[in-house]
């Protein structure tokens, strides 16, 4: 076993109200789904910044424009202790349902957003709305200047720069003959963005929000087996791996409950049980890949024509 280098973060979606009046279609939401909302802007930003400033963490805080303008003194909160605040759309659209220019206009606001409110400071960073991504995204952010993204799950364990999403793939459509989808992927090429790459495996809301009537928001977990998934694979990177990063995905208003605030204290106490862990936010992991002190991986795969 080799010296350890492992970078551990909190990437945290606070999607306040955002996510809840992102319907798509412009259909109403339901007020009290909106106060779930109001109480993670609320109740649920205190209680972590409480956690972190009680481990002294530094953490990003990937926030919709809509948050950081609708609850602008929560926010203030957290860029004054000296967290990251990133990109995580407008009104937590899902961008692969957008347009290109709606997906740039949304980029372009966002951004305006998020600069104004940290003192002329422009964003490092960006995760999409629910992961969901589109074949423009990268390329729009890397034009912006962003210098890494969180959407991506080439890697669970290693950052990477992010292919630029100009291979291509042709989807089965059994409408046709099957000669018109039997031909492999075109080959992956890096762009500039590094990708500090999502994991579901890692991320609150599936087993700890539950919403009635959807599938795979049940909520109901035990903390404890949350707990177990999480650190399972903490314990497998820390046997496999000299170096490594582990980001987690949380959200204020999942985390921000007693039960799972107790589970982050059980989480951070195991994981600084263990030597070369230094916390940080998620613009300083990809600072650490791309200055050359972590080294990550290259994606590979595809074939040239
Ligand atoms: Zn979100």
């Amino acid at each position: 076993m080799g010296k350890k280098r492992v970078l551990v973060g909190y990437g945290i979606d606070v999607d306040a109200v955002a996510n809840w009046i992102n319907t798509c279609d412009g259909s109403p939401q339901n007020p009290t789904n909106v106060s779930r909302g109001v109480y993670g802007a609320t109740v649920g930003i205190d209680r972590l910044l409480k956690l972190y400033a009680k481990y002294d963490i530094k953490a990003t805080f990937f926030t919709p424009a809509h948050s950081i303008e609708s609850f602008p003194t929560q926010l203030a909160k957290v860029r004054d202790a000296g967290h990251e605040i990133g990109l995580h759309g407008y009104t937590h659209e899902h961008i692969s349902q957008l347009s290109a220019l709606q997906q740039q206009d949304v980029l372009t606001r966002s951004i305006d957003s998020l600069t104004k409110f940290c003192g002329d400071k422009r964003p490092q960073g960006y995760t999409a709305p629910a992961w969901s991504t589109s074949k423009e995204l990268i390329s729009q952010l890397q034009a912006e200047g962003v210098a890494y993204d969180h959407s991506f799950m080439h890697h669970d364990l290693q950052p990477y720069f992010a292919p630029d999403n100009s291979e291509t793939w042709v989807e089965t459509n059994m409408a046709k003959s099957a000669d018109a989808w039997m031909m492999p992927m075109t080959k992956l090429k890096p762009s500039k963005v590094v990708e500090i790459p999502a994991n579901w495996h890692l991320d609150d809301w599936p087993p700890l929000q539950p919403i009635p009537g959807r599938a795979g928001a049940q909520g109901f977990v035990d903390t404890h087996v949350v707990e177990k998934l999480w650190l399972e694979q903490f314990d497998f990177a820390y046997r496999e791996y000299d170096t490594f990063i582990f980001p987690m995905s949380i959200h204020p208003q999942v985390s921000g409950k007693p039960q799972v605030i107790l589970m982050h204290e059980r989480i951070i106490e195991y994981i600084n049980k263990h030597e070369g862990v230094e916390w940080m936010p998620l613009c300083d992991m990809a600072k650490e890949f791309l200055e050359g002190r972590m080294p990550g991986v290259e994606v590979e795969g595809g074939v040239d024509p």
